[in-house]
């Protein structure tokens, strides 16, 4: 077994929020995230909390996240992918216990998997994976719906998974980088997507920065970074490429659909 074993984890409802933790005394409106269903947080209380972890770094604002909305509550991704040791190295610095969610297709290459497991044992990682129901992929797989219809085969492989957990958490932080996509240059820290309050705390890291951190901290690439590819996901959808070009190569779509 690598790693540590996930807890169990429980649906929760609104009442649920922040239950017997103590409130932030933040005088800018925003000291009853800890209790309040982040669905009616308002554009303005948004704006806020972007203008507010605007001058932090990437670490600071992971810290500040825990301090204002409940630990418990806080949705961690990872793919596992080219630099994931960078996002996952900082994360579990700031807090070892946050448990990671792997979105898993069963179209990954086992090098990823290998990775997973690596960097599961090397940070003490606690990961769970999310999945589609087993009928459901294997329909995806039969029909080869990666060639007939990708967004199909991503909502069932990947959107549907991280939906039905979603209700169990206030905000979802992921490792979304505006360097890396015309998509992702438009993007905040903190915005609304799909129902779910997202946070990109590394949203303005740049490629340079990413690698002097990992450099710095020794830290292992994918595997296939190594053999040119620079952006990684399933088998029958990424090819080697220069930055997100060998996904879905040849084909209009450039994301998954889980960022849009
Ligand atoms: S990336 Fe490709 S194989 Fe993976 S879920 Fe999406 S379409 Fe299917």
């Amino acid at each position: 077994m690598i790693g540590q074993e996930a807890p169990e984890r429980r649906a929760a409802n609104d009442a649920d929020f922040g239950a017997g933790l103590a409130q932030p005394t933040a005088p800018n409106g925003l000291a009853t995230l800890r209790t309040a269903h982040t669905n009616r947080l308002s554009a303005g209380e948004i704006q806020s909390l972007n203008e507010r972890y605007a001058p932090l770094d990437c670490e600071e604002r992971i810290r500040q996240l825990y301090r204002d909305f409940p630990p418990e509550k806080v949705l961690v991704t990872s793919s596992f992918a080219a630099t994931s040791a960078f996002f996952l190295h900082v994360v579990s610095r700031v807090r070892p216990e946050q448990e990671i969610a792997f979105i898993d297709t069963g179209f990954h290459f086992p090098q990823t998997l290998r990775y997973k497991a690596y960097l599961t044992d090397l940070f003490r990682l606690k990961v769970f994976d999310v999945a589609a129901p087993p009928a459901a992929h294997e329909r995806t797989a039969h029909a080869r719906l990666w060639e007939a219809d990708p967004d199909r085969c991503c909502a069932v492989n990947k959107i549907a998974p991280l939906e039905a957990i979603e209700p169990d958490y206030q905000v979802w932080i992921s490792s979304l980088m505006r360097w890396q996509s015309e998509h992702r240059a438009g993007m905040r820290i903190f915005e609304r997507r799909r129902g779910i309050l997202k946070f990109h705390p590394m949203i303005d890291v740049t490629r340079e920065e990413r690698d002097d951190y990992i450099r710095a901290h020794h830290l292992p690439f994918h595997p296939l970074v190594l053999q040119g590819y620079a952006s990684i996901g399933c088998t029958h959808c990424t090819v080697a490429g220069e930055g997100r070009s060998g996904r879905w190569a040849g084909k209009p779509k450039t994301e998954c659909g889980l960022h849009l």
